[in-house]
Formats: structure tokens, sequence, C-alpha cells
């Protein structure tokens, strides 16, 4: 039976066990972090494709019920001006509609679905190095003195993907986005004014800060915002400076931004984001990156996680399907190109448009409304290609 060896617990990593157990292949994931995957980052948006690309696996029962239904995003300006609103991805065939989950959740079910499959999840495993085996397999080397030995081995470590650059020394590095993400958790209750709005994501381009919360059913209020930070620019380093600036950031917007962040427990920090517009090679011999670690988007996509999964089934599919290792590594890369690379470089305007100057916010402002009605009536597809991806895990690919 072949074997492969999975590098990378997160999203990637764990869903192509899944979907390689179904195509007949064995693996095991092998994760660095001593125990369940966290990483940085409080929630993200899953949309529908991803949970369509689970279900090509049957394995989306694991997610649903995760997080809250978020299939609504109202745009504003920073006036408090009604831009547009416009649905996030529309619905899949059973009513499922895209949703707001805190990552470590959505880690920890991948994680659990996977080993409820039977698929070892190891710990503690730090992949640093590999050696081709003379049989034509690969031998995973790990920090701790162990190794692995397999017939494919498939990189979902992750935007600084290790595999990447065994694979090509010469792959680029990660390209800084120009906004900054901070998060936090909030009491509705506790803050003034904030309408009750379960399945909504209100979204403002403020005047110096684009700002995003969510109200739950149960009253929480989930809050980003992305204050644009140039490379190399300082930024505050505790939790009361941050607070002053977001508070000078939001001063002359109207919006609940302000109240919202006072009302948040806790210390407020922030981290920066990148994304990988194109890595040239995806694969060699019996190693393929897939998922951030071969094309990351800016979170402003919302995209990342699905896109992840999306490769992790594919990719069975096409191993499934293929004549031999390389030509499977092959035929995913024609698939799945094009589509990716079109999703990062939607991510990179939007953040561009979340970083705008004085001309692009008043250009953003007066354009923003007809292109959102366009977008809410189906006119433009822009974004549509994002959502409607399908998967037919019975269709065979053709290699
Ligand atoms: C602030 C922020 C907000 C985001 N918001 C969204 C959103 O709203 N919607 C969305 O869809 N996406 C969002 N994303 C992107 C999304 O998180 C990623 O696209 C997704 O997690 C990619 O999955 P992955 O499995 O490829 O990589 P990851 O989830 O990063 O998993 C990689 C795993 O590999 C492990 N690893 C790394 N190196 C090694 C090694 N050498 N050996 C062993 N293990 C290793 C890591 O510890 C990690 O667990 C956001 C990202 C950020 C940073």
């Amino acid at each position: 039976m072949t074997k492969a060896l999975i590098i990378g617990g997160g999203v990637a990593g764990p869903t192509a066990a899944m979907a390689l157990h179904r195509a007949g292949v064995e693996s095991t994931v092998y994760e660095r972090y001593p125990h369940a995957a966290a990483d940085i980052g409080a929630f993200l948006t899953f949309a529908v494709n991803g949970m369509d690309a689970l279900r090509a696996i049957e394995a989306n029962g694991a997610v649903i019920g995760l997080g809250h239904p978020t299939p609504t995003l109202v745009f504003r300006s920073g006036t408090g001006r009604v831009l547009g609103e416009i649905p996030l991805g529309g619905s899949l065939s059973d009513g499922t509609v895209t949703h707001t989950i805190k990552r470590a959740e959505l880690y920890g079910a991948l994680q659990d679905a996977a080993a409820g499959r039977g698929i070892p999840v190891e710990y503690g495993k730090n992949l640093i190095g590999v050696q081709h085996l003379s049989g034509g397999g690969v031998r995973a080397l790990f920090d701790d003195d162990t190794h692995a030995d397999g017939d494919l081995l498939i990189g979902a470590d992750g935007i600084r993907s290790t595999v990447r650059t065994l694979i090509d020394p010469n792959a680029p590095e990660p390209r800084y986005v120009p906004v900054l993400n901070v998060g936090g958790y909030a009491k509705a209750a506790d803050v003034p004014n904030v309408p009750v709005g379960p399945g909504t994501f209100e979204m403002t381009f403020g005047n110096k800060c684009f700002f995003g919360y969510t109200v739950l059913a149960n009253g929480e209020i989930w809050w980003f915002a992305n204050p644009p930070r140039r490379k190399g620019q300082t930024s505050p380093s505790t939790d009361t400076e941050w607070r002053a600036e977001l508070r000078a950031l939001f001063a002359r917007d109207n919006t609940p931004a302000n109240d919202i962040i006072d009302a948040t427990p806790g210390a407020i920090s922030a981290w920066s984001t990148f994304d990988m517009p194109r890595v040239p090679v995806w694969h060699r011999d019996s190693m393929i990156i897939i998922g951030d670690a071969a094309h990351a988007t800016s979170p402003a996509s919302g995209q990342g996680a699905s896109m992840a999964i999306e490769d992790a089934v594919i990719l069975a599919k096409c191993i499934r399907d293929g004549r031999d290792i390389p030509s499977s590594f092959e035929t995913f890369e024609r698939l799945r190109r094009d589509r990716v690379e079109k999703i990062v470089a939607a991510g990179a305007r939007s953040s561009n448009s979340k970083a705008a100057g004085v001309v692009g916010r008043v250009l953003r402002d007066a354009f923003m409304p007809m292109f959102l009605k366009k977008m809410a009536k189906g006119g433009d597809k822009s974004a549509g290609f994002m959502f409607d991806h399908h998967i037919e895990w019975d269709e065979r690919v053709a290699v």
C-alpha cells in the first residue's frame, strides 16, 4: 500500500490524510507543535467552498456546528453610510452557509476527525530535512533525531514551509501585507448601541483603519481591525499602547469600534500577515506542497483555509486516479494553480483597499456601492468563482 508522510497538522494536513484514506492511501501526519496546533489568528471565516470540499470526503460533520453562521457582509464607510450588502458565498444544497470559526476549534476538529479514522497524528515532530531513498521513496528527518519513510511526502506546513525550500531552495519568501491584524471578543451587553444581528459581519472602511465585527446569537461580539502598517514601521508593543493607537485610529469614525474595544477584556496585541503570490515550483520527485505552503493568501480573501481543504481533497483524487506520483502531482498543479493564484491576487487587492490613502478612500467610497450592488445581484463574477467551486469525489480526474 502507498504510504504518505504529511508534514503539518493545521488545516491541509489532516484533511489530506482523510482524503487519502478514502482513496486507499495510508498516511501519518507529523506536526511540530507538542499538542493540537492552535497557531495565531483568533477566528476565521470558513467559506462554503471549503465546506463543500469537506463534504466530498464526508468529513463536513466534523466542522458543522462549529462557530456561527455569517452568510452576509455589510460594508460601511467611516461615516456609517452603508456602501452595500452582499452574501458571503450563498448556501450549499443542504442550506450550509459560510461560518466564522475559532481557528483552534477548526484545527482541533480536523485533527480529531483524522484520528477518528485511525490516522496517526504525531505531535512534537519538526521536519528539518529529507533524504531520497534508493527505491524511489522519501525519508523525513525530524529535529528529535527520528525519521519516517514513505512513498511520498506532502508539505502542508504553512506559509513558512520547510518542505517548500527542500523542494526548491530558491523558493520565494512570503510577501508582507501592509495591514496588521488585531482582534478580540467582547459582550454586546457591555457595549452601548450595538444592534444584535446574528448572521451579519459588519465591515467598516474607516477613515484610518478597517474594522469588522459580528454579534452572535449568544450576545458575544467577535471583532478585528486592520491598522495599516508599512514594512519596518514601528508598532505599539503593549496593551495600553495598542488601545491608545486604536482609539486614535477610530476617533473620527461613526462606528462602535472604540466601545467594543473598550469592552474587550485581556491584552490586545497585533500580528503581521504575509501572502505568497506565486511559488514557481510546487513539487519535485516524490514531494509536493499544498495549502499556505504553496499559495498563502492575505486574510482579507477569507479563503485560505478553504483553499487548503480543496487542495487536500483534489490532491488525493489525483493520486487515486494518476498513473504514478509525479504525474499525479502534475495533474494537481494543472487543476489548482490558476484558481488559487487568482484568489491570492483578489486577497491582495482587498488588503490594499484597506490601506488606501486619501484619494484611494474617496474613490473607493464612491465606486464601491455600484460594485457591491452588482455583486449582490450575481452580476459580478470576480468573487463568485471563489465560492462556486464544487468537488465530486467519485468523478475521475482526467490525468
Ligand atoms: C490573521 C489571519 C486571519 C486569517 N483569516 C482567514 C479567514 O478568515 N478565512 C480563511 O479561510 N483563512 C484565513 N486565514 C488563513 C488560514 O489560516 C490559512 O490559509 C490556513 O490555516 C492554511 O492551512 P494550512 O494547513 O496550509 O497551514 P496552517 O494552518 O498554517 O498549518 C500548518 C501546520 O504545519 C505545522 N508545521 C510548520 N512547519 C512544520 C515542520 N517543519 N514540521 C512539522 N510541522 C510543521 C504548523 O505548526 C501548522 O500546524 C487567516 C490567516 C491569518 C494569519
